[in-house]
């Protein structure tokens, strides 16, 4: 009798978040990564749909890295059952345990707004899960020693490479019954400030491929010179200059090349601040895994030493009363939530203020009402009139771009039998796979959510 193996893609197909794939073998039942979904509200309600295979039937989770939408679904499942391990890198683990309390306190509060609100068609509106449920996955954290094997049956194995994406990120080898199976995770670029360039598989029968940026080109990094002439302009003008940032390998970058143009005297003198409460931990995070990146020890004390760095909320207040031109990065990215709000109620409508945007900015959020030249934005249900200067660095992405992509396949020493194209919006998917097709002349498949493909083994 033939031997097959099944793969469930429950997330991350056809469009980027909610990444979940279930591979089941005659003897075991892995679920790679376990993301929630993001984005726009029928996105965001499969999180609440019942997980459509029993999860008390998994035996193992592995996780690629430490991101939301690879992590944040994980309460819920040990919620509806699953007890056994979740296996990631250290770092991942640690970024995922900082991730998924933050999700937790966001999903509770965001609950808690709407019973008082009662703006909610559900009576009392319920989080997805509370910092107790989240306490519970983390309690199943299980970390994994980097590029060794580990046989868990008789014909299932898998190990992890680290690819470049953010701190402690990987790609998962599954070997079953002989095959190999490939998840690439999310694969972070070949030159990156902080990170080694990403290990490339050098074989895969299957392959599971992100697709994020899949149809794009990213531009050449101009980051230095654009901070450092937004910082003169910032001088100049006697203003501020805001930075939007996410927590997690953002920050921690855009930190590191402003050190390096300070200590190099590319910048002039400026106080700099940073006031994410994650961003925070996720530096911590960082200081704990000095060899996961390229930033030695001493360099990255003497790093925080150039920053100023707040953790309490009054002092958010005490710097934004300061009469000085300064340097803010604060969270969120996209301007949807976090101390940034606070810094924008009072300086966006100055002149002299700069916003400077440093990673992609999503449909339907703040940061891009802002990048598409809105002239008011609304914070706690007020408008604000922006006369601020909203400039963008585009060329800041921890995704590898189209070619990057193609550039990670390059070691495969045979041709995948079939390649799945996921993590991807369908232009991004569509145009990557014609440019595998024309190189590798296989079988490629672009799965839609729900899909069960059979792989005989
Ligand atoms: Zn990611």
């Amino acid at each position: 009798m033939e031997i097959k193996a099944k793969v469930h893609f429950l997330g991350a197909s056809g469009t980027v978040t909610g990444s979940k794939f279930l591979v089941s073998t005659p003897e075991l039942n892995i679920l790679i990564d376990c993301g929630l979904f993001q984005g726009i509200k029928s996105l965001r309600e499969l999180n609440w749909k019942d997980f459509p295979f029993d999860p008390s039937k998994i035996d193992l989770v592995l996780l690629t890295h430490g991101h939301l939408d690879h992590t944040g679904y994980l309460p819920r499942i040990v919620k509806q059952g699953y007890s056994n391990p979740i296996i990631g890198t250290p770092p991942t683990l640690g970024i995922a345990a900082v991730i998924l309390k933050d999700s937790a306190k966001i999903q509770e509060e965001d609950a808690e707004k709407a019973n008082k609100e009662q703006f909610s068609k559900h009576q009392p509106a319920l989080p997805l899960y509370t910092t107790k449920d989240a306490e519970k996955a983390i309690d199943l954290f299980q970390s994994i020693e980097l590029n060794e094997w580990d046989q868990v049956s008789e014909n299932v194995k898998y190990r992890f490479k680290t690819n470049g994406h953010i701190l402690g990120s990987s790609f998962i080898e599954v070997d079953v019954f002989k095959k190999r199976f490939v998840f690439s995770g999310d694969i972070g670029r070949k030159k990156d400030i902080l990170l080694q360039a990403p290990n490339k598989p050098q074989r895969a029968d299957y392959l599971f491929l992100e697709s994020t940026y899949g149809d794009r080109l990213h531009p050449v990094d101009d980051s230095n010179e654009v901070l450092t002439k937004t910082i003169q302009d910032t001088i100049n003008k006697k203003g501020n200059l805001i930075i939007p940032s996410f927590a997690v390998e953002r920050l921690q970058g855009i930190m590191y090349r402003l050190y390096l143009l300070r200590k190099n005297n590319k910048i002039p003198e400026i106080p700099m601040y940073i006031d994410s409460p994650m961003g925070n931990e996720v530096l911590g995070q960082f200081e704990i895994f000095s060899h996961w990146h390229k930033v030695n020890p001493e360099e990255f004390r003497e790093m925080l030493s150039y920053f100023n760095i707040i953790t309490s909320y009054s002092d958010t207040w005490k710097t934004m009363d300061e009469n000085r031109s300064k340097v803010i990065i604060a969270g969120s990215g996209m301007v949807t939530g976090g101390r940034v709000l606070t810094y924008l109620r009072y300086l966006i409508d100055k002149p002299e203020t700069t916003v400077l945007l440093v990673g992609y900015q999503a449909e339907g959020t703040r940061g891009r009402q802002l990048e598409n030249g809105a002239s008011e934005i609304k914070i706690f249900g007020k408008y604000y009139r922006v006369k601020a200067s909203i400039l963008k660095i585009e060329s800041l992405s921890a995704h590898a771009d189209q070619q990057e992509l193609l550039d990670w396949m390059s070691e495969l020493k045979s041709i995948p039998k079939e390649v799945f194209l996921i993590h991807g919006e369908p232009t991004a998917l569509n145009s990557l796979r014609v440019k595998i097709k024309d190189k590798y002349k296989c079988d490629i498949i672009i799965p839609a959510l729900d899909d069960i493909i059979s792989i005989g083994l």
